[in-house]
């Protein structure tokens, strides 16, 4: 419990110091591609110097990118938590998830009917969605299959008792599943920490996970990781079924939300 508790109060810390350094950065940012595309049109043409400002402004955009993804991170985002069917969701983002795994990979999602509902803001649905699938194609270059499902799970206490930071109950559990690389075990231990990443600079940023993990906490979830190095990886997000006197609480204002959870 101890360790939890350090893990969320790190987290907290790095986004707050992240957010406020991202700020500024992405400030000069602007000011930089925006000098570098007055240059470009100064320049125009085939000149070496076009060529040399084309990679400046990309490296430029790159960077705009990743300082994005941090500000979204670290900042107090309003949250309208709703009820929401996972299996809507999942055929929602069907088109956007299979154009961003691309064409070597397969794409299939394998839904519970029955699915129960859960209580979370859809966009976050998204987010969670769309983080475990670019990691699930990062880990498949040679191709592969990526696999959304979903189902019921009912926690109990024995399973609790090894899992500190889940509450028996009804869940519904949504399921991302590759045939990637996998991971060893001292990475798996690592990959909810904000910045840990083993993709090459200016790839990943390490905060994906650390942003799914923020989202599926503060909605009252828990995450369980399998992977083996060779064989795939499965991300199974569990979400607290959407009880009847939960659903009065649907017209409840915003709250806000702290980015790392
Ligand atoms: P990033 O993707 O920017 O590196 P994340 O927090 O999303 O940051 O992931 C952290 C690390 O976890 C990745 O760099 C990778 O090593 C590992 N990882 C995450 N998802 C997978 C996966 N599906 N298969 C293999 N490794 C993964």
């Amino acid at each position: 419990v101890e360790a939890q508790l350090r893990h969320s109060q790190k987290m907290e810390s790095i986004g707050q110091l992240a957010g406020g350094v991202a700020h500024d950065f992405n400030n000069m940012l602007s000011v930089m591609l925006g000098y570098a595309q007055l240059c470009q049109l100064e320049a125009a043409g085939a000149s070496p110097l076009s060529l040399y400002l084309d990679e400046v402004i990309k490296a430029g955009e790159r960077s705009r990118d990743m300082v994005r993804k941090l500000l979204a991170f670290s900042r107090k985002e309003i949250i309208s938590p709703r009820r929401v069917n996972l299996n809507d969701h999942c055929l929602e983002m069907k088109k956007t998830l299979s154009r961003l795994i691309g064409e070597e990979i397969c794409f299939d999602f394998v839904p519970d009917d029955e699915l129960w509902p859960v209580r979370i803001d859809p966009s976050q649905v998204d987010q969670i969605l769309m983080n475990l699938a670019v990691n699930a194609r990062d880990a498949m270059p040679e191709g592969g299959t990526l696999t959304v499902a979903t189902g019921n799970i009912t926690v109990d206490t024995e399973f609790c008792d090894f899992r500190l930071d889940a509450k028996p109950g009804p869940y519904a559990c949504l399921s991302v599943i590759d045939t990637g690389t996998g991971m060893e075990r001292e990475v798996v231990r690592r990959i909810f920490e904000p910045f840990f990443t083993t993709k090459e600079v200016g790839r990943g940023t390490g905060l994906g996970l650390a942003t799914v993990y923020g989202i599926v906490t503060q909605n009252g979830g828990f995450i369980d990781v399998e992977s083996e190095p060779g064989r795939g990886t499965c991300f199974k997000i569990y979400l607290p079924k959407l009880t009847g006197d939960a659903v009065v609480q649907q017209e409840s204002k915003p709250t806000a939300m702290i980015g790392s959870g």
